[in-house]
């Protein structure tokens, strides 16, 4: 992901979770459970009151070798792309996710390859029409 520099997704609330099937080492991380069994008792990494990543400093992440694994997997392109747009605004309404990170993805599009554009089209059109 050609984030050159951004770092909307580590400074805005976006519900940033662990997930240890995927290798998270939650232990090592500062964490949150919310319990919640609908959702499967997710775990948070810790945020400030303004929703910015305790890891985020003032150069970038301070943990960047052993981010999470959302963090390395995450792509604002695919994210805007995939979504509808109400969708998109329902989540930001609940605060899931961030205006600012919608339109990092918007700005960034053009680096997507033609093959990946349609992935998430094809995805968006099989799971929300
Ligand atoms: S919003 Fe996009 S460009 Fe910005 S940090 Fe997140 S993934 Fe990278
Ligand atoms: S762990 Fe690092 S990459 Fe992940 S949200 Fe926090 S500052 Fe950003």
């Amino acid at each position: 992901m050609p984030c050159n520099g951004c770092t909307q997704c580590c400074g805005s609330n976006q519900g940033l979770f662990l997930q240890p099937e995927l290798g998270d080492k939650v232990e090592s991380y500062r964490h949150r459970v919310v319990t919640d069994e609908a959702t499967g008792n997710p775990i948070f990494l810790l945020a400030t009151e303004n929703g910015r990543c305790v890891y985020l400093g003032d150069s970038g992440c301070t943990i960047y070798d052993r981010r999470p694994a959302l963090c390395r997997s995450f792509d604002c392109r695919k994210h805007y792309l995939i979504l509808p747009k109400q969708d998109r605004d329902n989540l930001v309404k609940l605060g899931l996710s961030s205006r600012a990170v919608f339109d990092a993805g918007r700005a960034r599009l053009k680096s997507l390859s033609a093959e990946e554009r349609k992935e998430c089209v094809d995805k968006r059109e099989e799971f929300f029409s």
